[in-house]
């Protein structure tokens, strides 16, 4: 039977919804929805590197009207738009029964970097994916969330390495035409621009739109014809240009991005500084509570009960300091709209206020302006009281204010296409109808929508527990899966490499073929490489290393990953050491070095590798993320207890290195670290993973892989944090 062509008001709606829904993220974490932009240009996805916008100008509408008349194809067309759909009209989430205050006086949530997906890479680092998986889940949760951050037309730097191995920066220009984003425009259809008094002048600017499921992200962006070149350029770079560029960054972030939101009609309930990046905020919300006519103490007591904080890290770097000189010059126009004392100025971001040598720091101010602060792990929460105890010097070190949320991903987002399918694919091979609502769900689109449902179980611990019981899993099915998913990578690495290739002399090639073994327990390390994270420590024990390579029964490779910032010339060394190992050592083809790392190359990684490792420097971590998107793949973590793991790991969910304690001094500790790495690998890791049953097995590991399913996927997640954050920062007390 054949069926009736789709008229011309049917395929508009069709095409009307593909437009916007490639214009909202909700994409990147349904599966469905991906699909059907591959399915429209299988290479153009590729090679637009997963971009549905751009695919969407690569077929022509012409094409799209045509393709549409195959019925099965518009049928899922069809299905994705009605779920998204219900997803943007859900009106039984999370917040409505438990925060129903924050559902139409949102969260503002101010952030330096937001990574949302490979298609925007606009965020440096763990701190930035953060910020995006935390979006995602506000969404999911329906929660009242606007994001703000900048828009930086050349994102963060792209990586490339020379002959001599080492890492060139380069920039590409981001084109918004494609890109999920959309200008956000006034009454008469023209940008909204606002305006911040900076150093010499003002500052105009203007903002982009980026719709995260159902909740706003903005992306403020100086590059306005009305400023002069060096302002139009203060948005050119995450965290680009030296500490003027950066302080003024600062401020229209924080100035600037109170001002947008007022703009906007936007009266959020509270402020959340991501990083002391965003604690210029404050500064705003003093100056409108003094235009409202109050003293100074009361202006910040005011923007104080506004104002939640969360630090990132223990690493001094990472807190910004800017000399009094610069303070001057960035703020002295600014500073005449707040009626105060310098001392009483300078003191919001010194520890001691008498002090005029001191710099201002942007932590001091963060917590001097926040009614709550907290870490990203209990441990990390012990040292930053520490950290910060003197500025509460009437308080022992253990009541600093400084409490503590366990950093987490947003599950749907991080998992690779073909996990996703898989378990989809589980759940509708065991419909669970009497699967119990979720916290605070009442009725729900997954119950009408199983094709969907998955996407909403994905998140409850009762799905995860299920991983234990072998007849709703085998142990075949996992294995078979792991091996997909590690082949998957190796492929993935070949071409990388064998495009990489492409820049190097001849000698230096490696054969397509001799590069990685599918069957070789394959070791995971990629993030950024600041020189805390000790990407080459595994390295120091170099002649072991060389003989669990080379050896045939049991073979162990490498792949890592990760940039070192542009003035990081040590963290430079490291890459540098690494590709050496790999092309002229005996490591060469066990151990490879993929460029650029992002978004696309973390998620190949993390759900390729068997293993995923970590080996910081205790307890500079603060949490780490990257191992979190690790488990709902099946892969393991091995990794030094600090942040996230010192709390997920169980005894039999992964591996530690070393215990809960560390030396004092670096060296003892490097020392102490690279021989527990080599003893944990060589008397856990290895027999655990090779040691298989007569039909080829390896029985414990996989019961070590279901096991950090159960254990571990459904508590680091984002759906978990930002409820945490909800209940105990977010609600008014
Ligand atoms: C997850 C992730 C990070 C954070 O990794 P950590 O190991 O927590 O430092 C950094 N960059 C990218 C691209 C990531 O996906």
């Amino acid at each position: 039977m054949t069926k009736k062509p789709l008229s011309a008001s049917e395929l508009t709606e069709l095409i009307v919804g593909l437009n916007r829904l490639a214009r909202n993220l909700w994409w990147t974490w349904s599966q469905g929805a991906q699909e059907i932009f591959q399915e429209l240009s299988p290479r153009g996805w590729q090679n637009l590197y997963h971009n549905a916008v751009a695919v969407l100008h690569e077929v022509s509408d012409y094409e799209l009207r045509v393709r549409l008349q195959d019925p099965e194809f518009a049928d899922r067309v069809r299905q994705v738009l009605q779920a998204f759909d219900n997803y943007l009209k859900e009106r039984a989430t999370w917040c409505r029964v438990k925060a129903p205050s924050l559902v139409d006086r949102p969260v503002a949530y101010f952030t330096a970097e937001f990574g949302f997906h490979e298609t925007l890479p606009i965020a440096a680092g763990g701190l930035g994916m953060l910020a995006g998986d935390h979006a995602k889940s506000a969404s999911d949760l329906g929660l009242g969330f606007v994001g703000i951050s900048l828009f930086y037309r050349e994102g963060y730097f792209q990586q490339a390495i020379n002959h001599d191995n080492w890492q060139i920066d380069y920039y590409t220009l981001l084109n918004p035409k494609n890109l999920p984003i959309e200008p956000v425009l006034d009454a008469r259809g023209e940008p909204l621009v606002c305006d911040v008094e900076m150093a010499t002048g003002q500052v105009y600017f203007k903002a982009w739109r980026v719709n995260v499921g159902r909740c706003p992200a903005y992306l403020l962006d100086t590059n306005l014809p009305q400023n002069e070149q060096h302002y139009r350029d203060l948005t050119l770079r995450v965290y680009g240009g030296d500490s003027t560029t950066r302080i003024m960054q600062e401020i229209l972030l924080g100035i600037g991005g109170v001002r947008f939101l007022r703009a906007l009609g936007v009266q959020p309930s509270v402020f959340h500084m991501n990083e002391g990046h965003a604690a210029f905020l404050a500064l705003e919300l003093i100056r409108e509570n003094q235009a409202a006519g109050m003293d100074f103490e009361q202006a910040l007591a005011a923007a104080k009960k506004q104002c939640h904080f969360t630090t990132h890290t223990p690493v001094e770097a990472g807190h910004d300091r800017f000399s009094p000189t610069l303070m001057q010059y960035a703020l002295h126009r600014y500073r005449t709209h707040i009626k105060c004392s310098d001392e009483e100025f300078m003191g919001l971001g010194r520890v001691d206020p008498k002090d005029d040598e001191e710099s201002f720091c942007m932590t001091v101010l963060a917590l001097k302006a926040s009614r709550t602060a907290n870490a990203v792990s209990e441990l990390h929460g012990q040292v930053s009281r520490q950290m910060w105890a003197a500025l509460y010097p009437d308080k022992p070190v253990d009541q600093v204010p400084i409490g503590h949320i366990t950093n987490g991903i947003h599950l749907l987002g991080w998992m690779k296409g073909p996990v996703r399918r898989f378990w989809r694919r589980k759940l509708s091979d065991a419909p669970s109808a009497d699967r119990q609502p979720l916290a605070g769900e009442t009725t729900s689109f997954w119950m009408r929508k199983p094709a969907f449902a998955w996407e909403h179980e994905v998140n409850s611990p009762e799905f995860w527990q299920r991983m234990d019981d072998p007849n709703f899993l085998s142990d075949e099915e996992i294995w078979a899966l792991r091996y997909k998913l590690r082949r998957e990578l190796i492929e993935f690495a070949r071409r990388r490499l064998l495009i990489q290739g492409q820049r190097l002399s001849q000698g230096d090639f490696i054969a397509f073929d001799q590069l990685l073994n599918p069957d070789a327990l394959t070791i995971g390390f990629a993030r950024r490489f600041a020189t805390y994270k000790r990407a080459p420590l595994i390295f120091q024990q170099f002649d072991n290393i060389v003989r669990l390579v080379q050896d045939k029964e049991r073979p162990l490779q490498f792949v890592f990953a990760g940039k070192a910032h542009p003035r990081d010339d040590e963290g430079k060394r490291f890459i540098q050491h690494i590709i050496h190992l790999s092309k002229y050592s005996e490591l060469k083809g066990h151990l490879v070095f993929i460029e650029n790392y992002d978004v696309h190359v973390a998620r190949t990684m993390v759900a390729g590798c068997d293993v995923w490792l970590n080996n910081p420097r205790r307890p500079l971590e603060a949490s780490g993320t990257s191992g979190q998107k690790a488990g709902c793949h099946g892969c393991l973590n091995l990794s030094i207890m600090d942040g996230w793991w010192r709390e997920g790991y169980d005894g039999t969910n992964g591996f530690a290195i070393g215990d809960d304690t560390h030396p004092a001094s670096i060296e003892e500790q490097d020392k102490r670290d690279s021989a527990n790495l080599y003893r944990v690998l060589t008397e856990e890791v290895i027999p655990c993973f090779f040691e298989r049953d007569a039909t080829g097995i390896p029985r414990q590991w996989i019961k070590k892989v279901r096991r950090a399913m159960v254990t571990l996927v459904p508590s680091y997640n984002t759906w978990r944090m930002v409820q945490d954050y909800t209940k105990k920062y977010y609600l008014p007390s």
